[in-house]
């Protein structure tokens, strides 16, 4: 291993790195940023970028690994490069959940002059996954599904100890001091140790286990006597050459560079690579949401819920119905109670209807959000859900959204009465379309009329031809209704769930 600070583009470390890149077929990739308070709205800035390539196909080969100190050289020069590494079919790229990285990377860049930062990484390797398909050929089935740190795995597969102190120092600090830079090149380069170990196994194909060997660490079974010829042996990353590796000047090791013109003009896997790409191979695609901090968007949700609701005794009561109804005419409407109901109260609507009450459903079969809260405001209706979420949505003021309780639809209808106190009489039983939430015509018909307008998509029973009965049409969808028993009997049933007194039923 030999290690490279890059820190300008007219270096000949760089010219190293452009040329290592050509080289590699298996790139491995960290990055270390700067710590930042909990409280900061944005991602942190990622100071340091390390590249281990490996040059050649096979593991006793050498390996160059890169600091990019990102303090210092011009990001823009060095973007494309590193863009077009990412996306390169010939490049297998290895990290450790490196999609945060990428993430915050992506997001020093757009900082920095580049536009759009890094959208993604193809041909990715992950050694969180790769060392889970160790465990699983291990244990089988009961593999232990814990969440080791990349220290762990280090420690269990190469007896590498990663310093976590080191870890947690101040990576925006330069110069680097000589820990920080072995410890940044130990990061990247075991990662191609640990995949060199998988390789192995791959390849060499030890899937039968001893039973008696079933608890020695992987480390055991690499350098176990059993196993040692069956298998290529890890090249262990010594203090020494690292220090041997860090003491060289990379001046003299970047000469007689071929410099391109494009900036990568690399070589093709070998069979054995392509397969293991073909089959583990991943791909991390920064999404827009990705590309938010998570802080921001809890500490945007915490401001608004605060200008809103200013006490903690007003949050607990924030699901209650407060504040002048929509439809009161001094605060600007048409003096009716409206409701708007999401799909999950749905069957409260044909309750609320039967008893008068103006209740919408949404006029798409799936709103999202969005349409209904829109829905809600500009028709000046109060929304009625059940769904929480929806509740935090601050568009809407607290007079116009409500969250029903009850589970039973008598009971839902019981609850809107009582709490938006609203007077129901007689009279407004059975007053409108049930159907599509329509008003009546002003008169009843005839049978005679009845039988007209309903020609084309409705039949009157002709059981009814000779009774006496008045009939009401739907001024919107045109559907007939009739004081049939059906009739009778709903118009019971709501006297009794909405506990109309008898006076009222008198006015009917
Ligand atoms: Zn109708």
């Amino acid at each position: 291993m030999k290690i490279y600070v890059v820190s300008a583009t007219d270096s000949s470390e760089f010219t190293r790195l452009k040329w290592s890149f050509t080289r590699s077929t298996v790139i491995a990739l960290d990055a270390e940023w700067k710590p930042q308070r909990s409280s900061t709205s944005s991602f942190p800035t990622v100071t340091l970028l390390q590249v281990a390539c490996r040059l050649g196909h096979n593991s006793d080969d050498v390996s160059d690994v890169f600091l990019i100190d990102l303090t210092s050289i011009h990001l823009p020069s060095v973007w494309e490069l590193l863009n077009d590494m990412f996306v390169s079919p010939d490049v297998m790229k290895l990290g450790f959940r490196f999609k945060q990285d990428l993430v915050y990377l992506s997001s020093t860049f757009t900082q920095n002059g580049c536009e759009g930062g890094f959208q993604e990484v193809k041909q990715y390797l992950d050694i969180m996954s790769i060392y889970n398909h160790l465990q699983h050929k291990r244990f089988g089935r009961k593999a232990p599904k814990d969440i080791k740190s990349l220290a762990a795995i280090c420690k269990e597969m190469l007896d590498i100890s990663l310093s976590k102190e080191l870890q947690c120092s101040d990576w925006s600090h330069r110069p680097l001091t000589e820990e920080q830079k072995l410890y940044a090149a130990t990061d990247a380069h075991c990662l191609l140790q640990i995949f060199d170990v998988f390789k192995a196994n791959l390849v060499e194909g030890i899937t039968v286990l001893d039973p008696t060997e079933i608890n020695v660490g992987l480390k055991g079974i690499l350098t176990g006597s059993d196993y040692t010829g069956k298998i290529v042996m890890v090249k262990l990353c010594k203090a020494t050459d690292v220090i041997r590796g860090m003491s060289e000047n990379g001046q003299n090791i970047a000469n007689g560079v071929v410099s391109r013109k494009t900036t990568l003009n690399t070589m093709p896997m070998d069979e054995n690579l392509l397969k293991i790409v073909r089959k583990y191979g991943e791909r991390i695609l920064l999404k827009e949401s990705d590309r938010l901090p998570k802080n921001s968007k809890k500490k945007t949700r915490k401001r608004i819920s605060l200008s809103t609701v200013n006490t903690n005794k007003q949050l607990l009561c924030s699901e209650d119905w407060q504040g002048p109804p929509p439809w009161d005419s001094s605060f600007g409407g048409d003096g009716c109670p409206k409701f708007l109901l999401d799909v999950m109260v749905e069957g409260l609507a044909k309750h609320l209807r039967c008893v008068g009450i103006d209740a919408a459903v949404p006029l798409s079969k799936k709103p999202d959000s969005r349409e209904l809260l829109d829905q809600a405001y500009k028709e000046k209706r109060v929304l009625l859900t059940r769904d929480t979420k929806l509740l935090r949505h601050q568009d809407l003021a607290k007079n116009q959204i409500y969250r029903v309780k009850s589970l039973l639809k008598n009971e839902q209808l019981l609850e809107v009465i009582e709490i938006f106190q609203l007077k129901i009489s007689g009279n407004q039983l059975m007053s409108r379309c049930t159907k599509c939430n329509g008003k009546f015509i002003q008169k009843p018909l005839s049978i005679e009329e009845a039988i007209e307008a309903a020609k084309g998509f409705q039949r009157i029973p002709s059981c009814l031809f000779h009774k006496n009965l008045e009939f009401w049409q739907c001024m919107n969808c045109h559907q007939l209704y009739w004081e049939g028993t059906q009739y009778h009997n709903a118009v019971q049933k709501f006297m009794d769930v909405c506990k109309l007194s008898e006076v009222n039923k008198m006015s009917l």
